[in-house]
């Protein structure tokens, strides 16, 4: 019998849905809440590195994965520059094991949408456009009233509602969220025959620009800058920027700019982190994902941390038989000092992106893939 026979999971993306499907399979009842009315993530393309694969095929979905996005096991770097030449080719470390890809490149909405259908086989109940309106604890459970003016009682209660969440909040726990200067635009589009693996510009009037296909039609694409407050920027002047910035670049980029005509496909996000430094729960509530950690995307690792959290925090509660301070506890000793170096080194990386300073970026992703290569 694992620790829990009833939890609450607060949030449905990528740390929420991969906990869901695991305490289920472990034989616990769980509900989950999600604000959203639909459950499919926003926004554009996401790169899966090999240790989210890893839990991915955990979970039961990898064939899905495999089948709706894009392998691929290198990484090119290309120079900035009308000749835009391939500067190095890499072999990109196959961080989940030998029999799994480097790297999957898909399209947001469906990852989420995969998750979300195992989420539901896996008989968890979920309610959407709901969340908690208050948590009661005392030492034998969480007493939930919800939005929709109904109640439950569980015992525990997972905070997976990403970086502003609002359990971390219920729990009076502060985050230091740093914005990290760097804002995405990110764009969906038609992959040119000629792309087959992630490619990524330095230097150029963007900070850091490239592309990852997502499947064998499209692919997704992406320029950084100064972040900047771009909520009053028209659809039309935000594809005026994103074609301005493409028109520097080149290679691939002179068939991809031809491309960008819909306004509507561009998302404009800022680079943000943060760290808790522990501990990651209190009483019978415990956060998960960016709601704990959260990294700048500049090693793709942030999704990966949070598949992980759900392995981990599923893998402990199983090996127990009740819930203490202490069990929970050794949730938080278990994740901090991995989700602390994937933090570190992904701010480090903007750091030297800002300062136009090459650093030893390869030397960082190698020390980082062998840490992110054991399992967690
Ligand atoms: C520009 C950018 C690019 C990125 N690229 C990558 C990448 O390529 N690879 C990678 O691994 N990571 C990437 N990341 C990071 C990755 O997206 C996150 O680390 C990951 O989504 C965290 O998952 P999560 O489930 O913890 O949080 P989220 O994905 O934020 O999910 C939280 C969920 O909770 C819901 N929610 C919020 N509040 C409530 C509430 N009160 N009640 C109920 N539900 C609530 C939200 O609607 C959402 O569905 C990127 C991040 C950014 C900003």
């Amino acid at each position: 019998m694992p620790a829990v026979s009833t939890v609450l999971v607060v949030g449905g993306g990528t740390a929420g849905t991969a906990a869901a499907i695991l305490l289920a399979e472990a034989g616990v009842a769980v509900d989950l809440v999600e604000l959203k009315p639909d459950i499919t993530a926003l926004g554009s393309g996401i790169t899966l590195q090999g240790n989210a694969l890893r839990v991915l095929r955990r979970l039961g979905v990898w064939e899905d994965v495999k089948r709706g996005g894009h392998s691929h096991n290198q990484l090119a770097l290309r120079a900035a520059g009308a000749a835009a030449g391939v500067i190095v080719k890499l072999d990109v470390d196959r961080t989940g094991g030998p029999d799994l890809p480097a790297t999957v490149g898909m399209y947001r909405p469906a990852l989420a949408r995969i998750l979300m259908d195992r989420v539901v086989a896996m008989g968890v109940k979920v309610r959407t456009g709901t969340t908690f309106a208050d948590l009661t604890q005392d030492s034998t459970g969480v007493t939930v009233e919800f939005t929709d003016g109904s109640t439950g009682r569980y015992d525990l209660v997972v905070g997976a509602d990403g970086i502003r969440s609002a359990t971390r909040q219920a729990l009076g726990i502060d985050a230091d969220i740093q914005g990290e200067s760097l804002g995405a635009w990110r764009v969906i589009v038609p992959r040119p025959a000629s792309v087959s693996h992630t490619e990524l510009y330095y230097g150029g009037p963007s900070y850091i620009s490239g592309y990852c296909p997502i499947n064998d039609r499209a692919m997704y694409a992406y320029f950084t800058e100064i972040a900047q407050d771009r909520m009053r920027t028209t659809p039309e002047e935000k594809l005026a920027i994103v074609r301005g910035f493409a028109e520097h670049y080149h290679g691939p980029w002179d068939e991809i700019r031809e491309t960008l005509t819909d306004p509507s496909a561009i998302h404009y996000t800022w680079f943000e982190s943060h760290l808790l430094d522990g501990p990651w729960h209190q009483g019978r509530v415990l956060l998960i994902g960016d709601a704990a950690h959260a990294c700048p995307p500049t090693l793709a690792q942030g999704a990966a941390m949070a598949l992980e959290d759900a392995h981990v925090l599923t893998d402990i509660l199983v090996n127990r038989d009740r819930v203490s301070d202490e069990v929970l506890e050794s949730f938080t000793m278990r994740r901090l000092p991995r989700t602390r170096a994937i933090v570190k080194a992904s701010r480090q990386i903007v750091r030297w992106t800002l300062a136009r300073d090459p650093g030893d970026v390869p030397a960082l992703q190698a020390q980082i893939a062998a840490l992110v290569t054991e399992p967690a």
